[in-house]
């Protein structure tokens, strides 16, 4: 262990690739205050004193969902008392009030998959946003969604994410992810699409110029070197295609979860997500940015991932669903006065990603 260690330090220190058992010792070693050092590192060599926000809007449009994923508490069954589906009166009220927000500069649309709703429904929100805001970027939509899209109306997935892109969708979303192992997909998401499949559709988006984020949600039933398999997995297809802006850590949230009541889960604690940031940091050395998605963290924790390597703060949000219905209690808004305090009060610079492409911008 000591030599693995000797060497991971080595490459650390003059910023060259880890590998699988360097990673893992790295994780083992459990030097949280190294590991935040090396990552604040990393950080500051690719976006120097720089962290982003972004003034942005959330739109969940269903939360019917023919998947039955163990590890969601947002989804129901279609009539269930809590399930919702917007149609486009609903989302064009939503848009023209997100249109008052000053400086608004995304649009962020994912759902559940609703059984009865095909393709033509969530290209003609894509469609509605463009109109409505023809300036802001739309982020929309992970490769679950895609996929069925891909098999609701007999497309392939370069077809769909061709279609979508033509009609304003900007970037993909990085969630259903979750953990690429097939042994424990098995058990948290049966229904899901794949690891390969998901690796598929990202590898398409990008070719067509689809940009996209990436994640992984870790602290269910996962093994720690299943969580590095995932991230290299991510890392080789970054290697290939170059197409991934962000990557972001979900950490599982157990409760109303079936996934958590079976396996009697905890939500990991504080010191395991900032670990875990530091070594994503330092594994992922081919990404320029890493968020942190502050309602599943908490602001507490996301404030402190900056110095743990995260550059990123995520949006303003406006409204949030999904998380919130595992029971998560931080706020579903945030101004963007207070997400600059935040970052200044770490002694960084706060940049608004404003507008399509322009990240790094100041806001000042
Ligand atoms: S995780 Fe997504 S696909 Fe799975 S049940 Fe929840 S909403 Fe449906």
């Amino acid at each position: 262990m000591e030599k693995i260690l000797k060497s991971a330090r080595k490459k650390i220190s003059n910023f060259e690739r880890l590998n699988f058992d360097e990673i893992i010792a790295l994780y083992e070693e459990n030097n949280l205050l190294y590991l935040a050092e090396s990552a604040r590192r990393v950080k500051e060599r690719k976006s120097g004193r720089k962290v982003f926000y972004t003034i942005n809007r959330h739109i969940n449009l269903t939360n019917v969902c023919s998947a039955n994923c163990p590890l969601c508490a947002f989804q129901c069954r279609s009539g269930d008392e809590k399930s919702f589906t917007l149609e486009l009166d609903d989302v064009e009220k939503i848009l023209l009030d997100a249109k008052t927000v000053d400086g608004l500069s995304e649009i962020h649309i994912v759902s559940a998959l609703h059984p009865n709703k095909n393709f033509d429904y969530y290209l003609d929100v894509v469609k509605l946003t463009k109109k409505i805001l023809p300036n802001v970027k739309i982020a929309a939509f992970t490769p679950v969604e895609i996929a069925n899209f891909a098999e609701k109306s007999n497309q392939s997935y370069e077809e769909i994410l061709t279609t979508l892109k033509n009609f304003g969708v900007t970037n993909l979303l990085g969630g259903g992810a979750e953990i690429f192992s097939p042994r424990v997909r098995e058990i948290i998401c049966p229904k899901k699409i794949d690891a390969e499949t998901w690796l598929d559709i990202m590898r398409t988006a990008h070719k067509i110029g689809l940009k996209s984020n990436a994640s992984m949600l870790y602290g269910h039933i996962e093994t720690i070197e299943e969580r590095i398999e995932h991230l290299i997995k991510l890392r080789e297809l970054q290697d290939e295609t170059g197409g991934f802006q962000t990557m972001l850590l979900f950490p599982f949230q157990p409760l109303n979860t079936e996934l958590g009541a079976k396996f009697n889960l905890q939500r990991v604690g504080a010191w395991e997500d900032l670990k875990m940031l530091a070594i994503t940091r330092l594994t992922l050395d081919n990404f320029d940015h890493m968020k942190s998605f502050w309602v599943m963290l908490t602001m507490p924790i996301a404030q402190l991932s900056l110095g743990f390597g995260a550059d990123d703060l995520g949006g303003t949000i406006g409204e949030e669903k999904i998380i919130h219905a595992a029971g998560v209690s931080t706020r579903k808004n945030i101004s963007v006065d207070e997400l600059k305090k935040i970052i200044r009060e770490v002694g960084y610079e706060a940049c608004c990603t404003n507008f399509i492409d322009c990240r790094g911008v100041a806001d000042e």
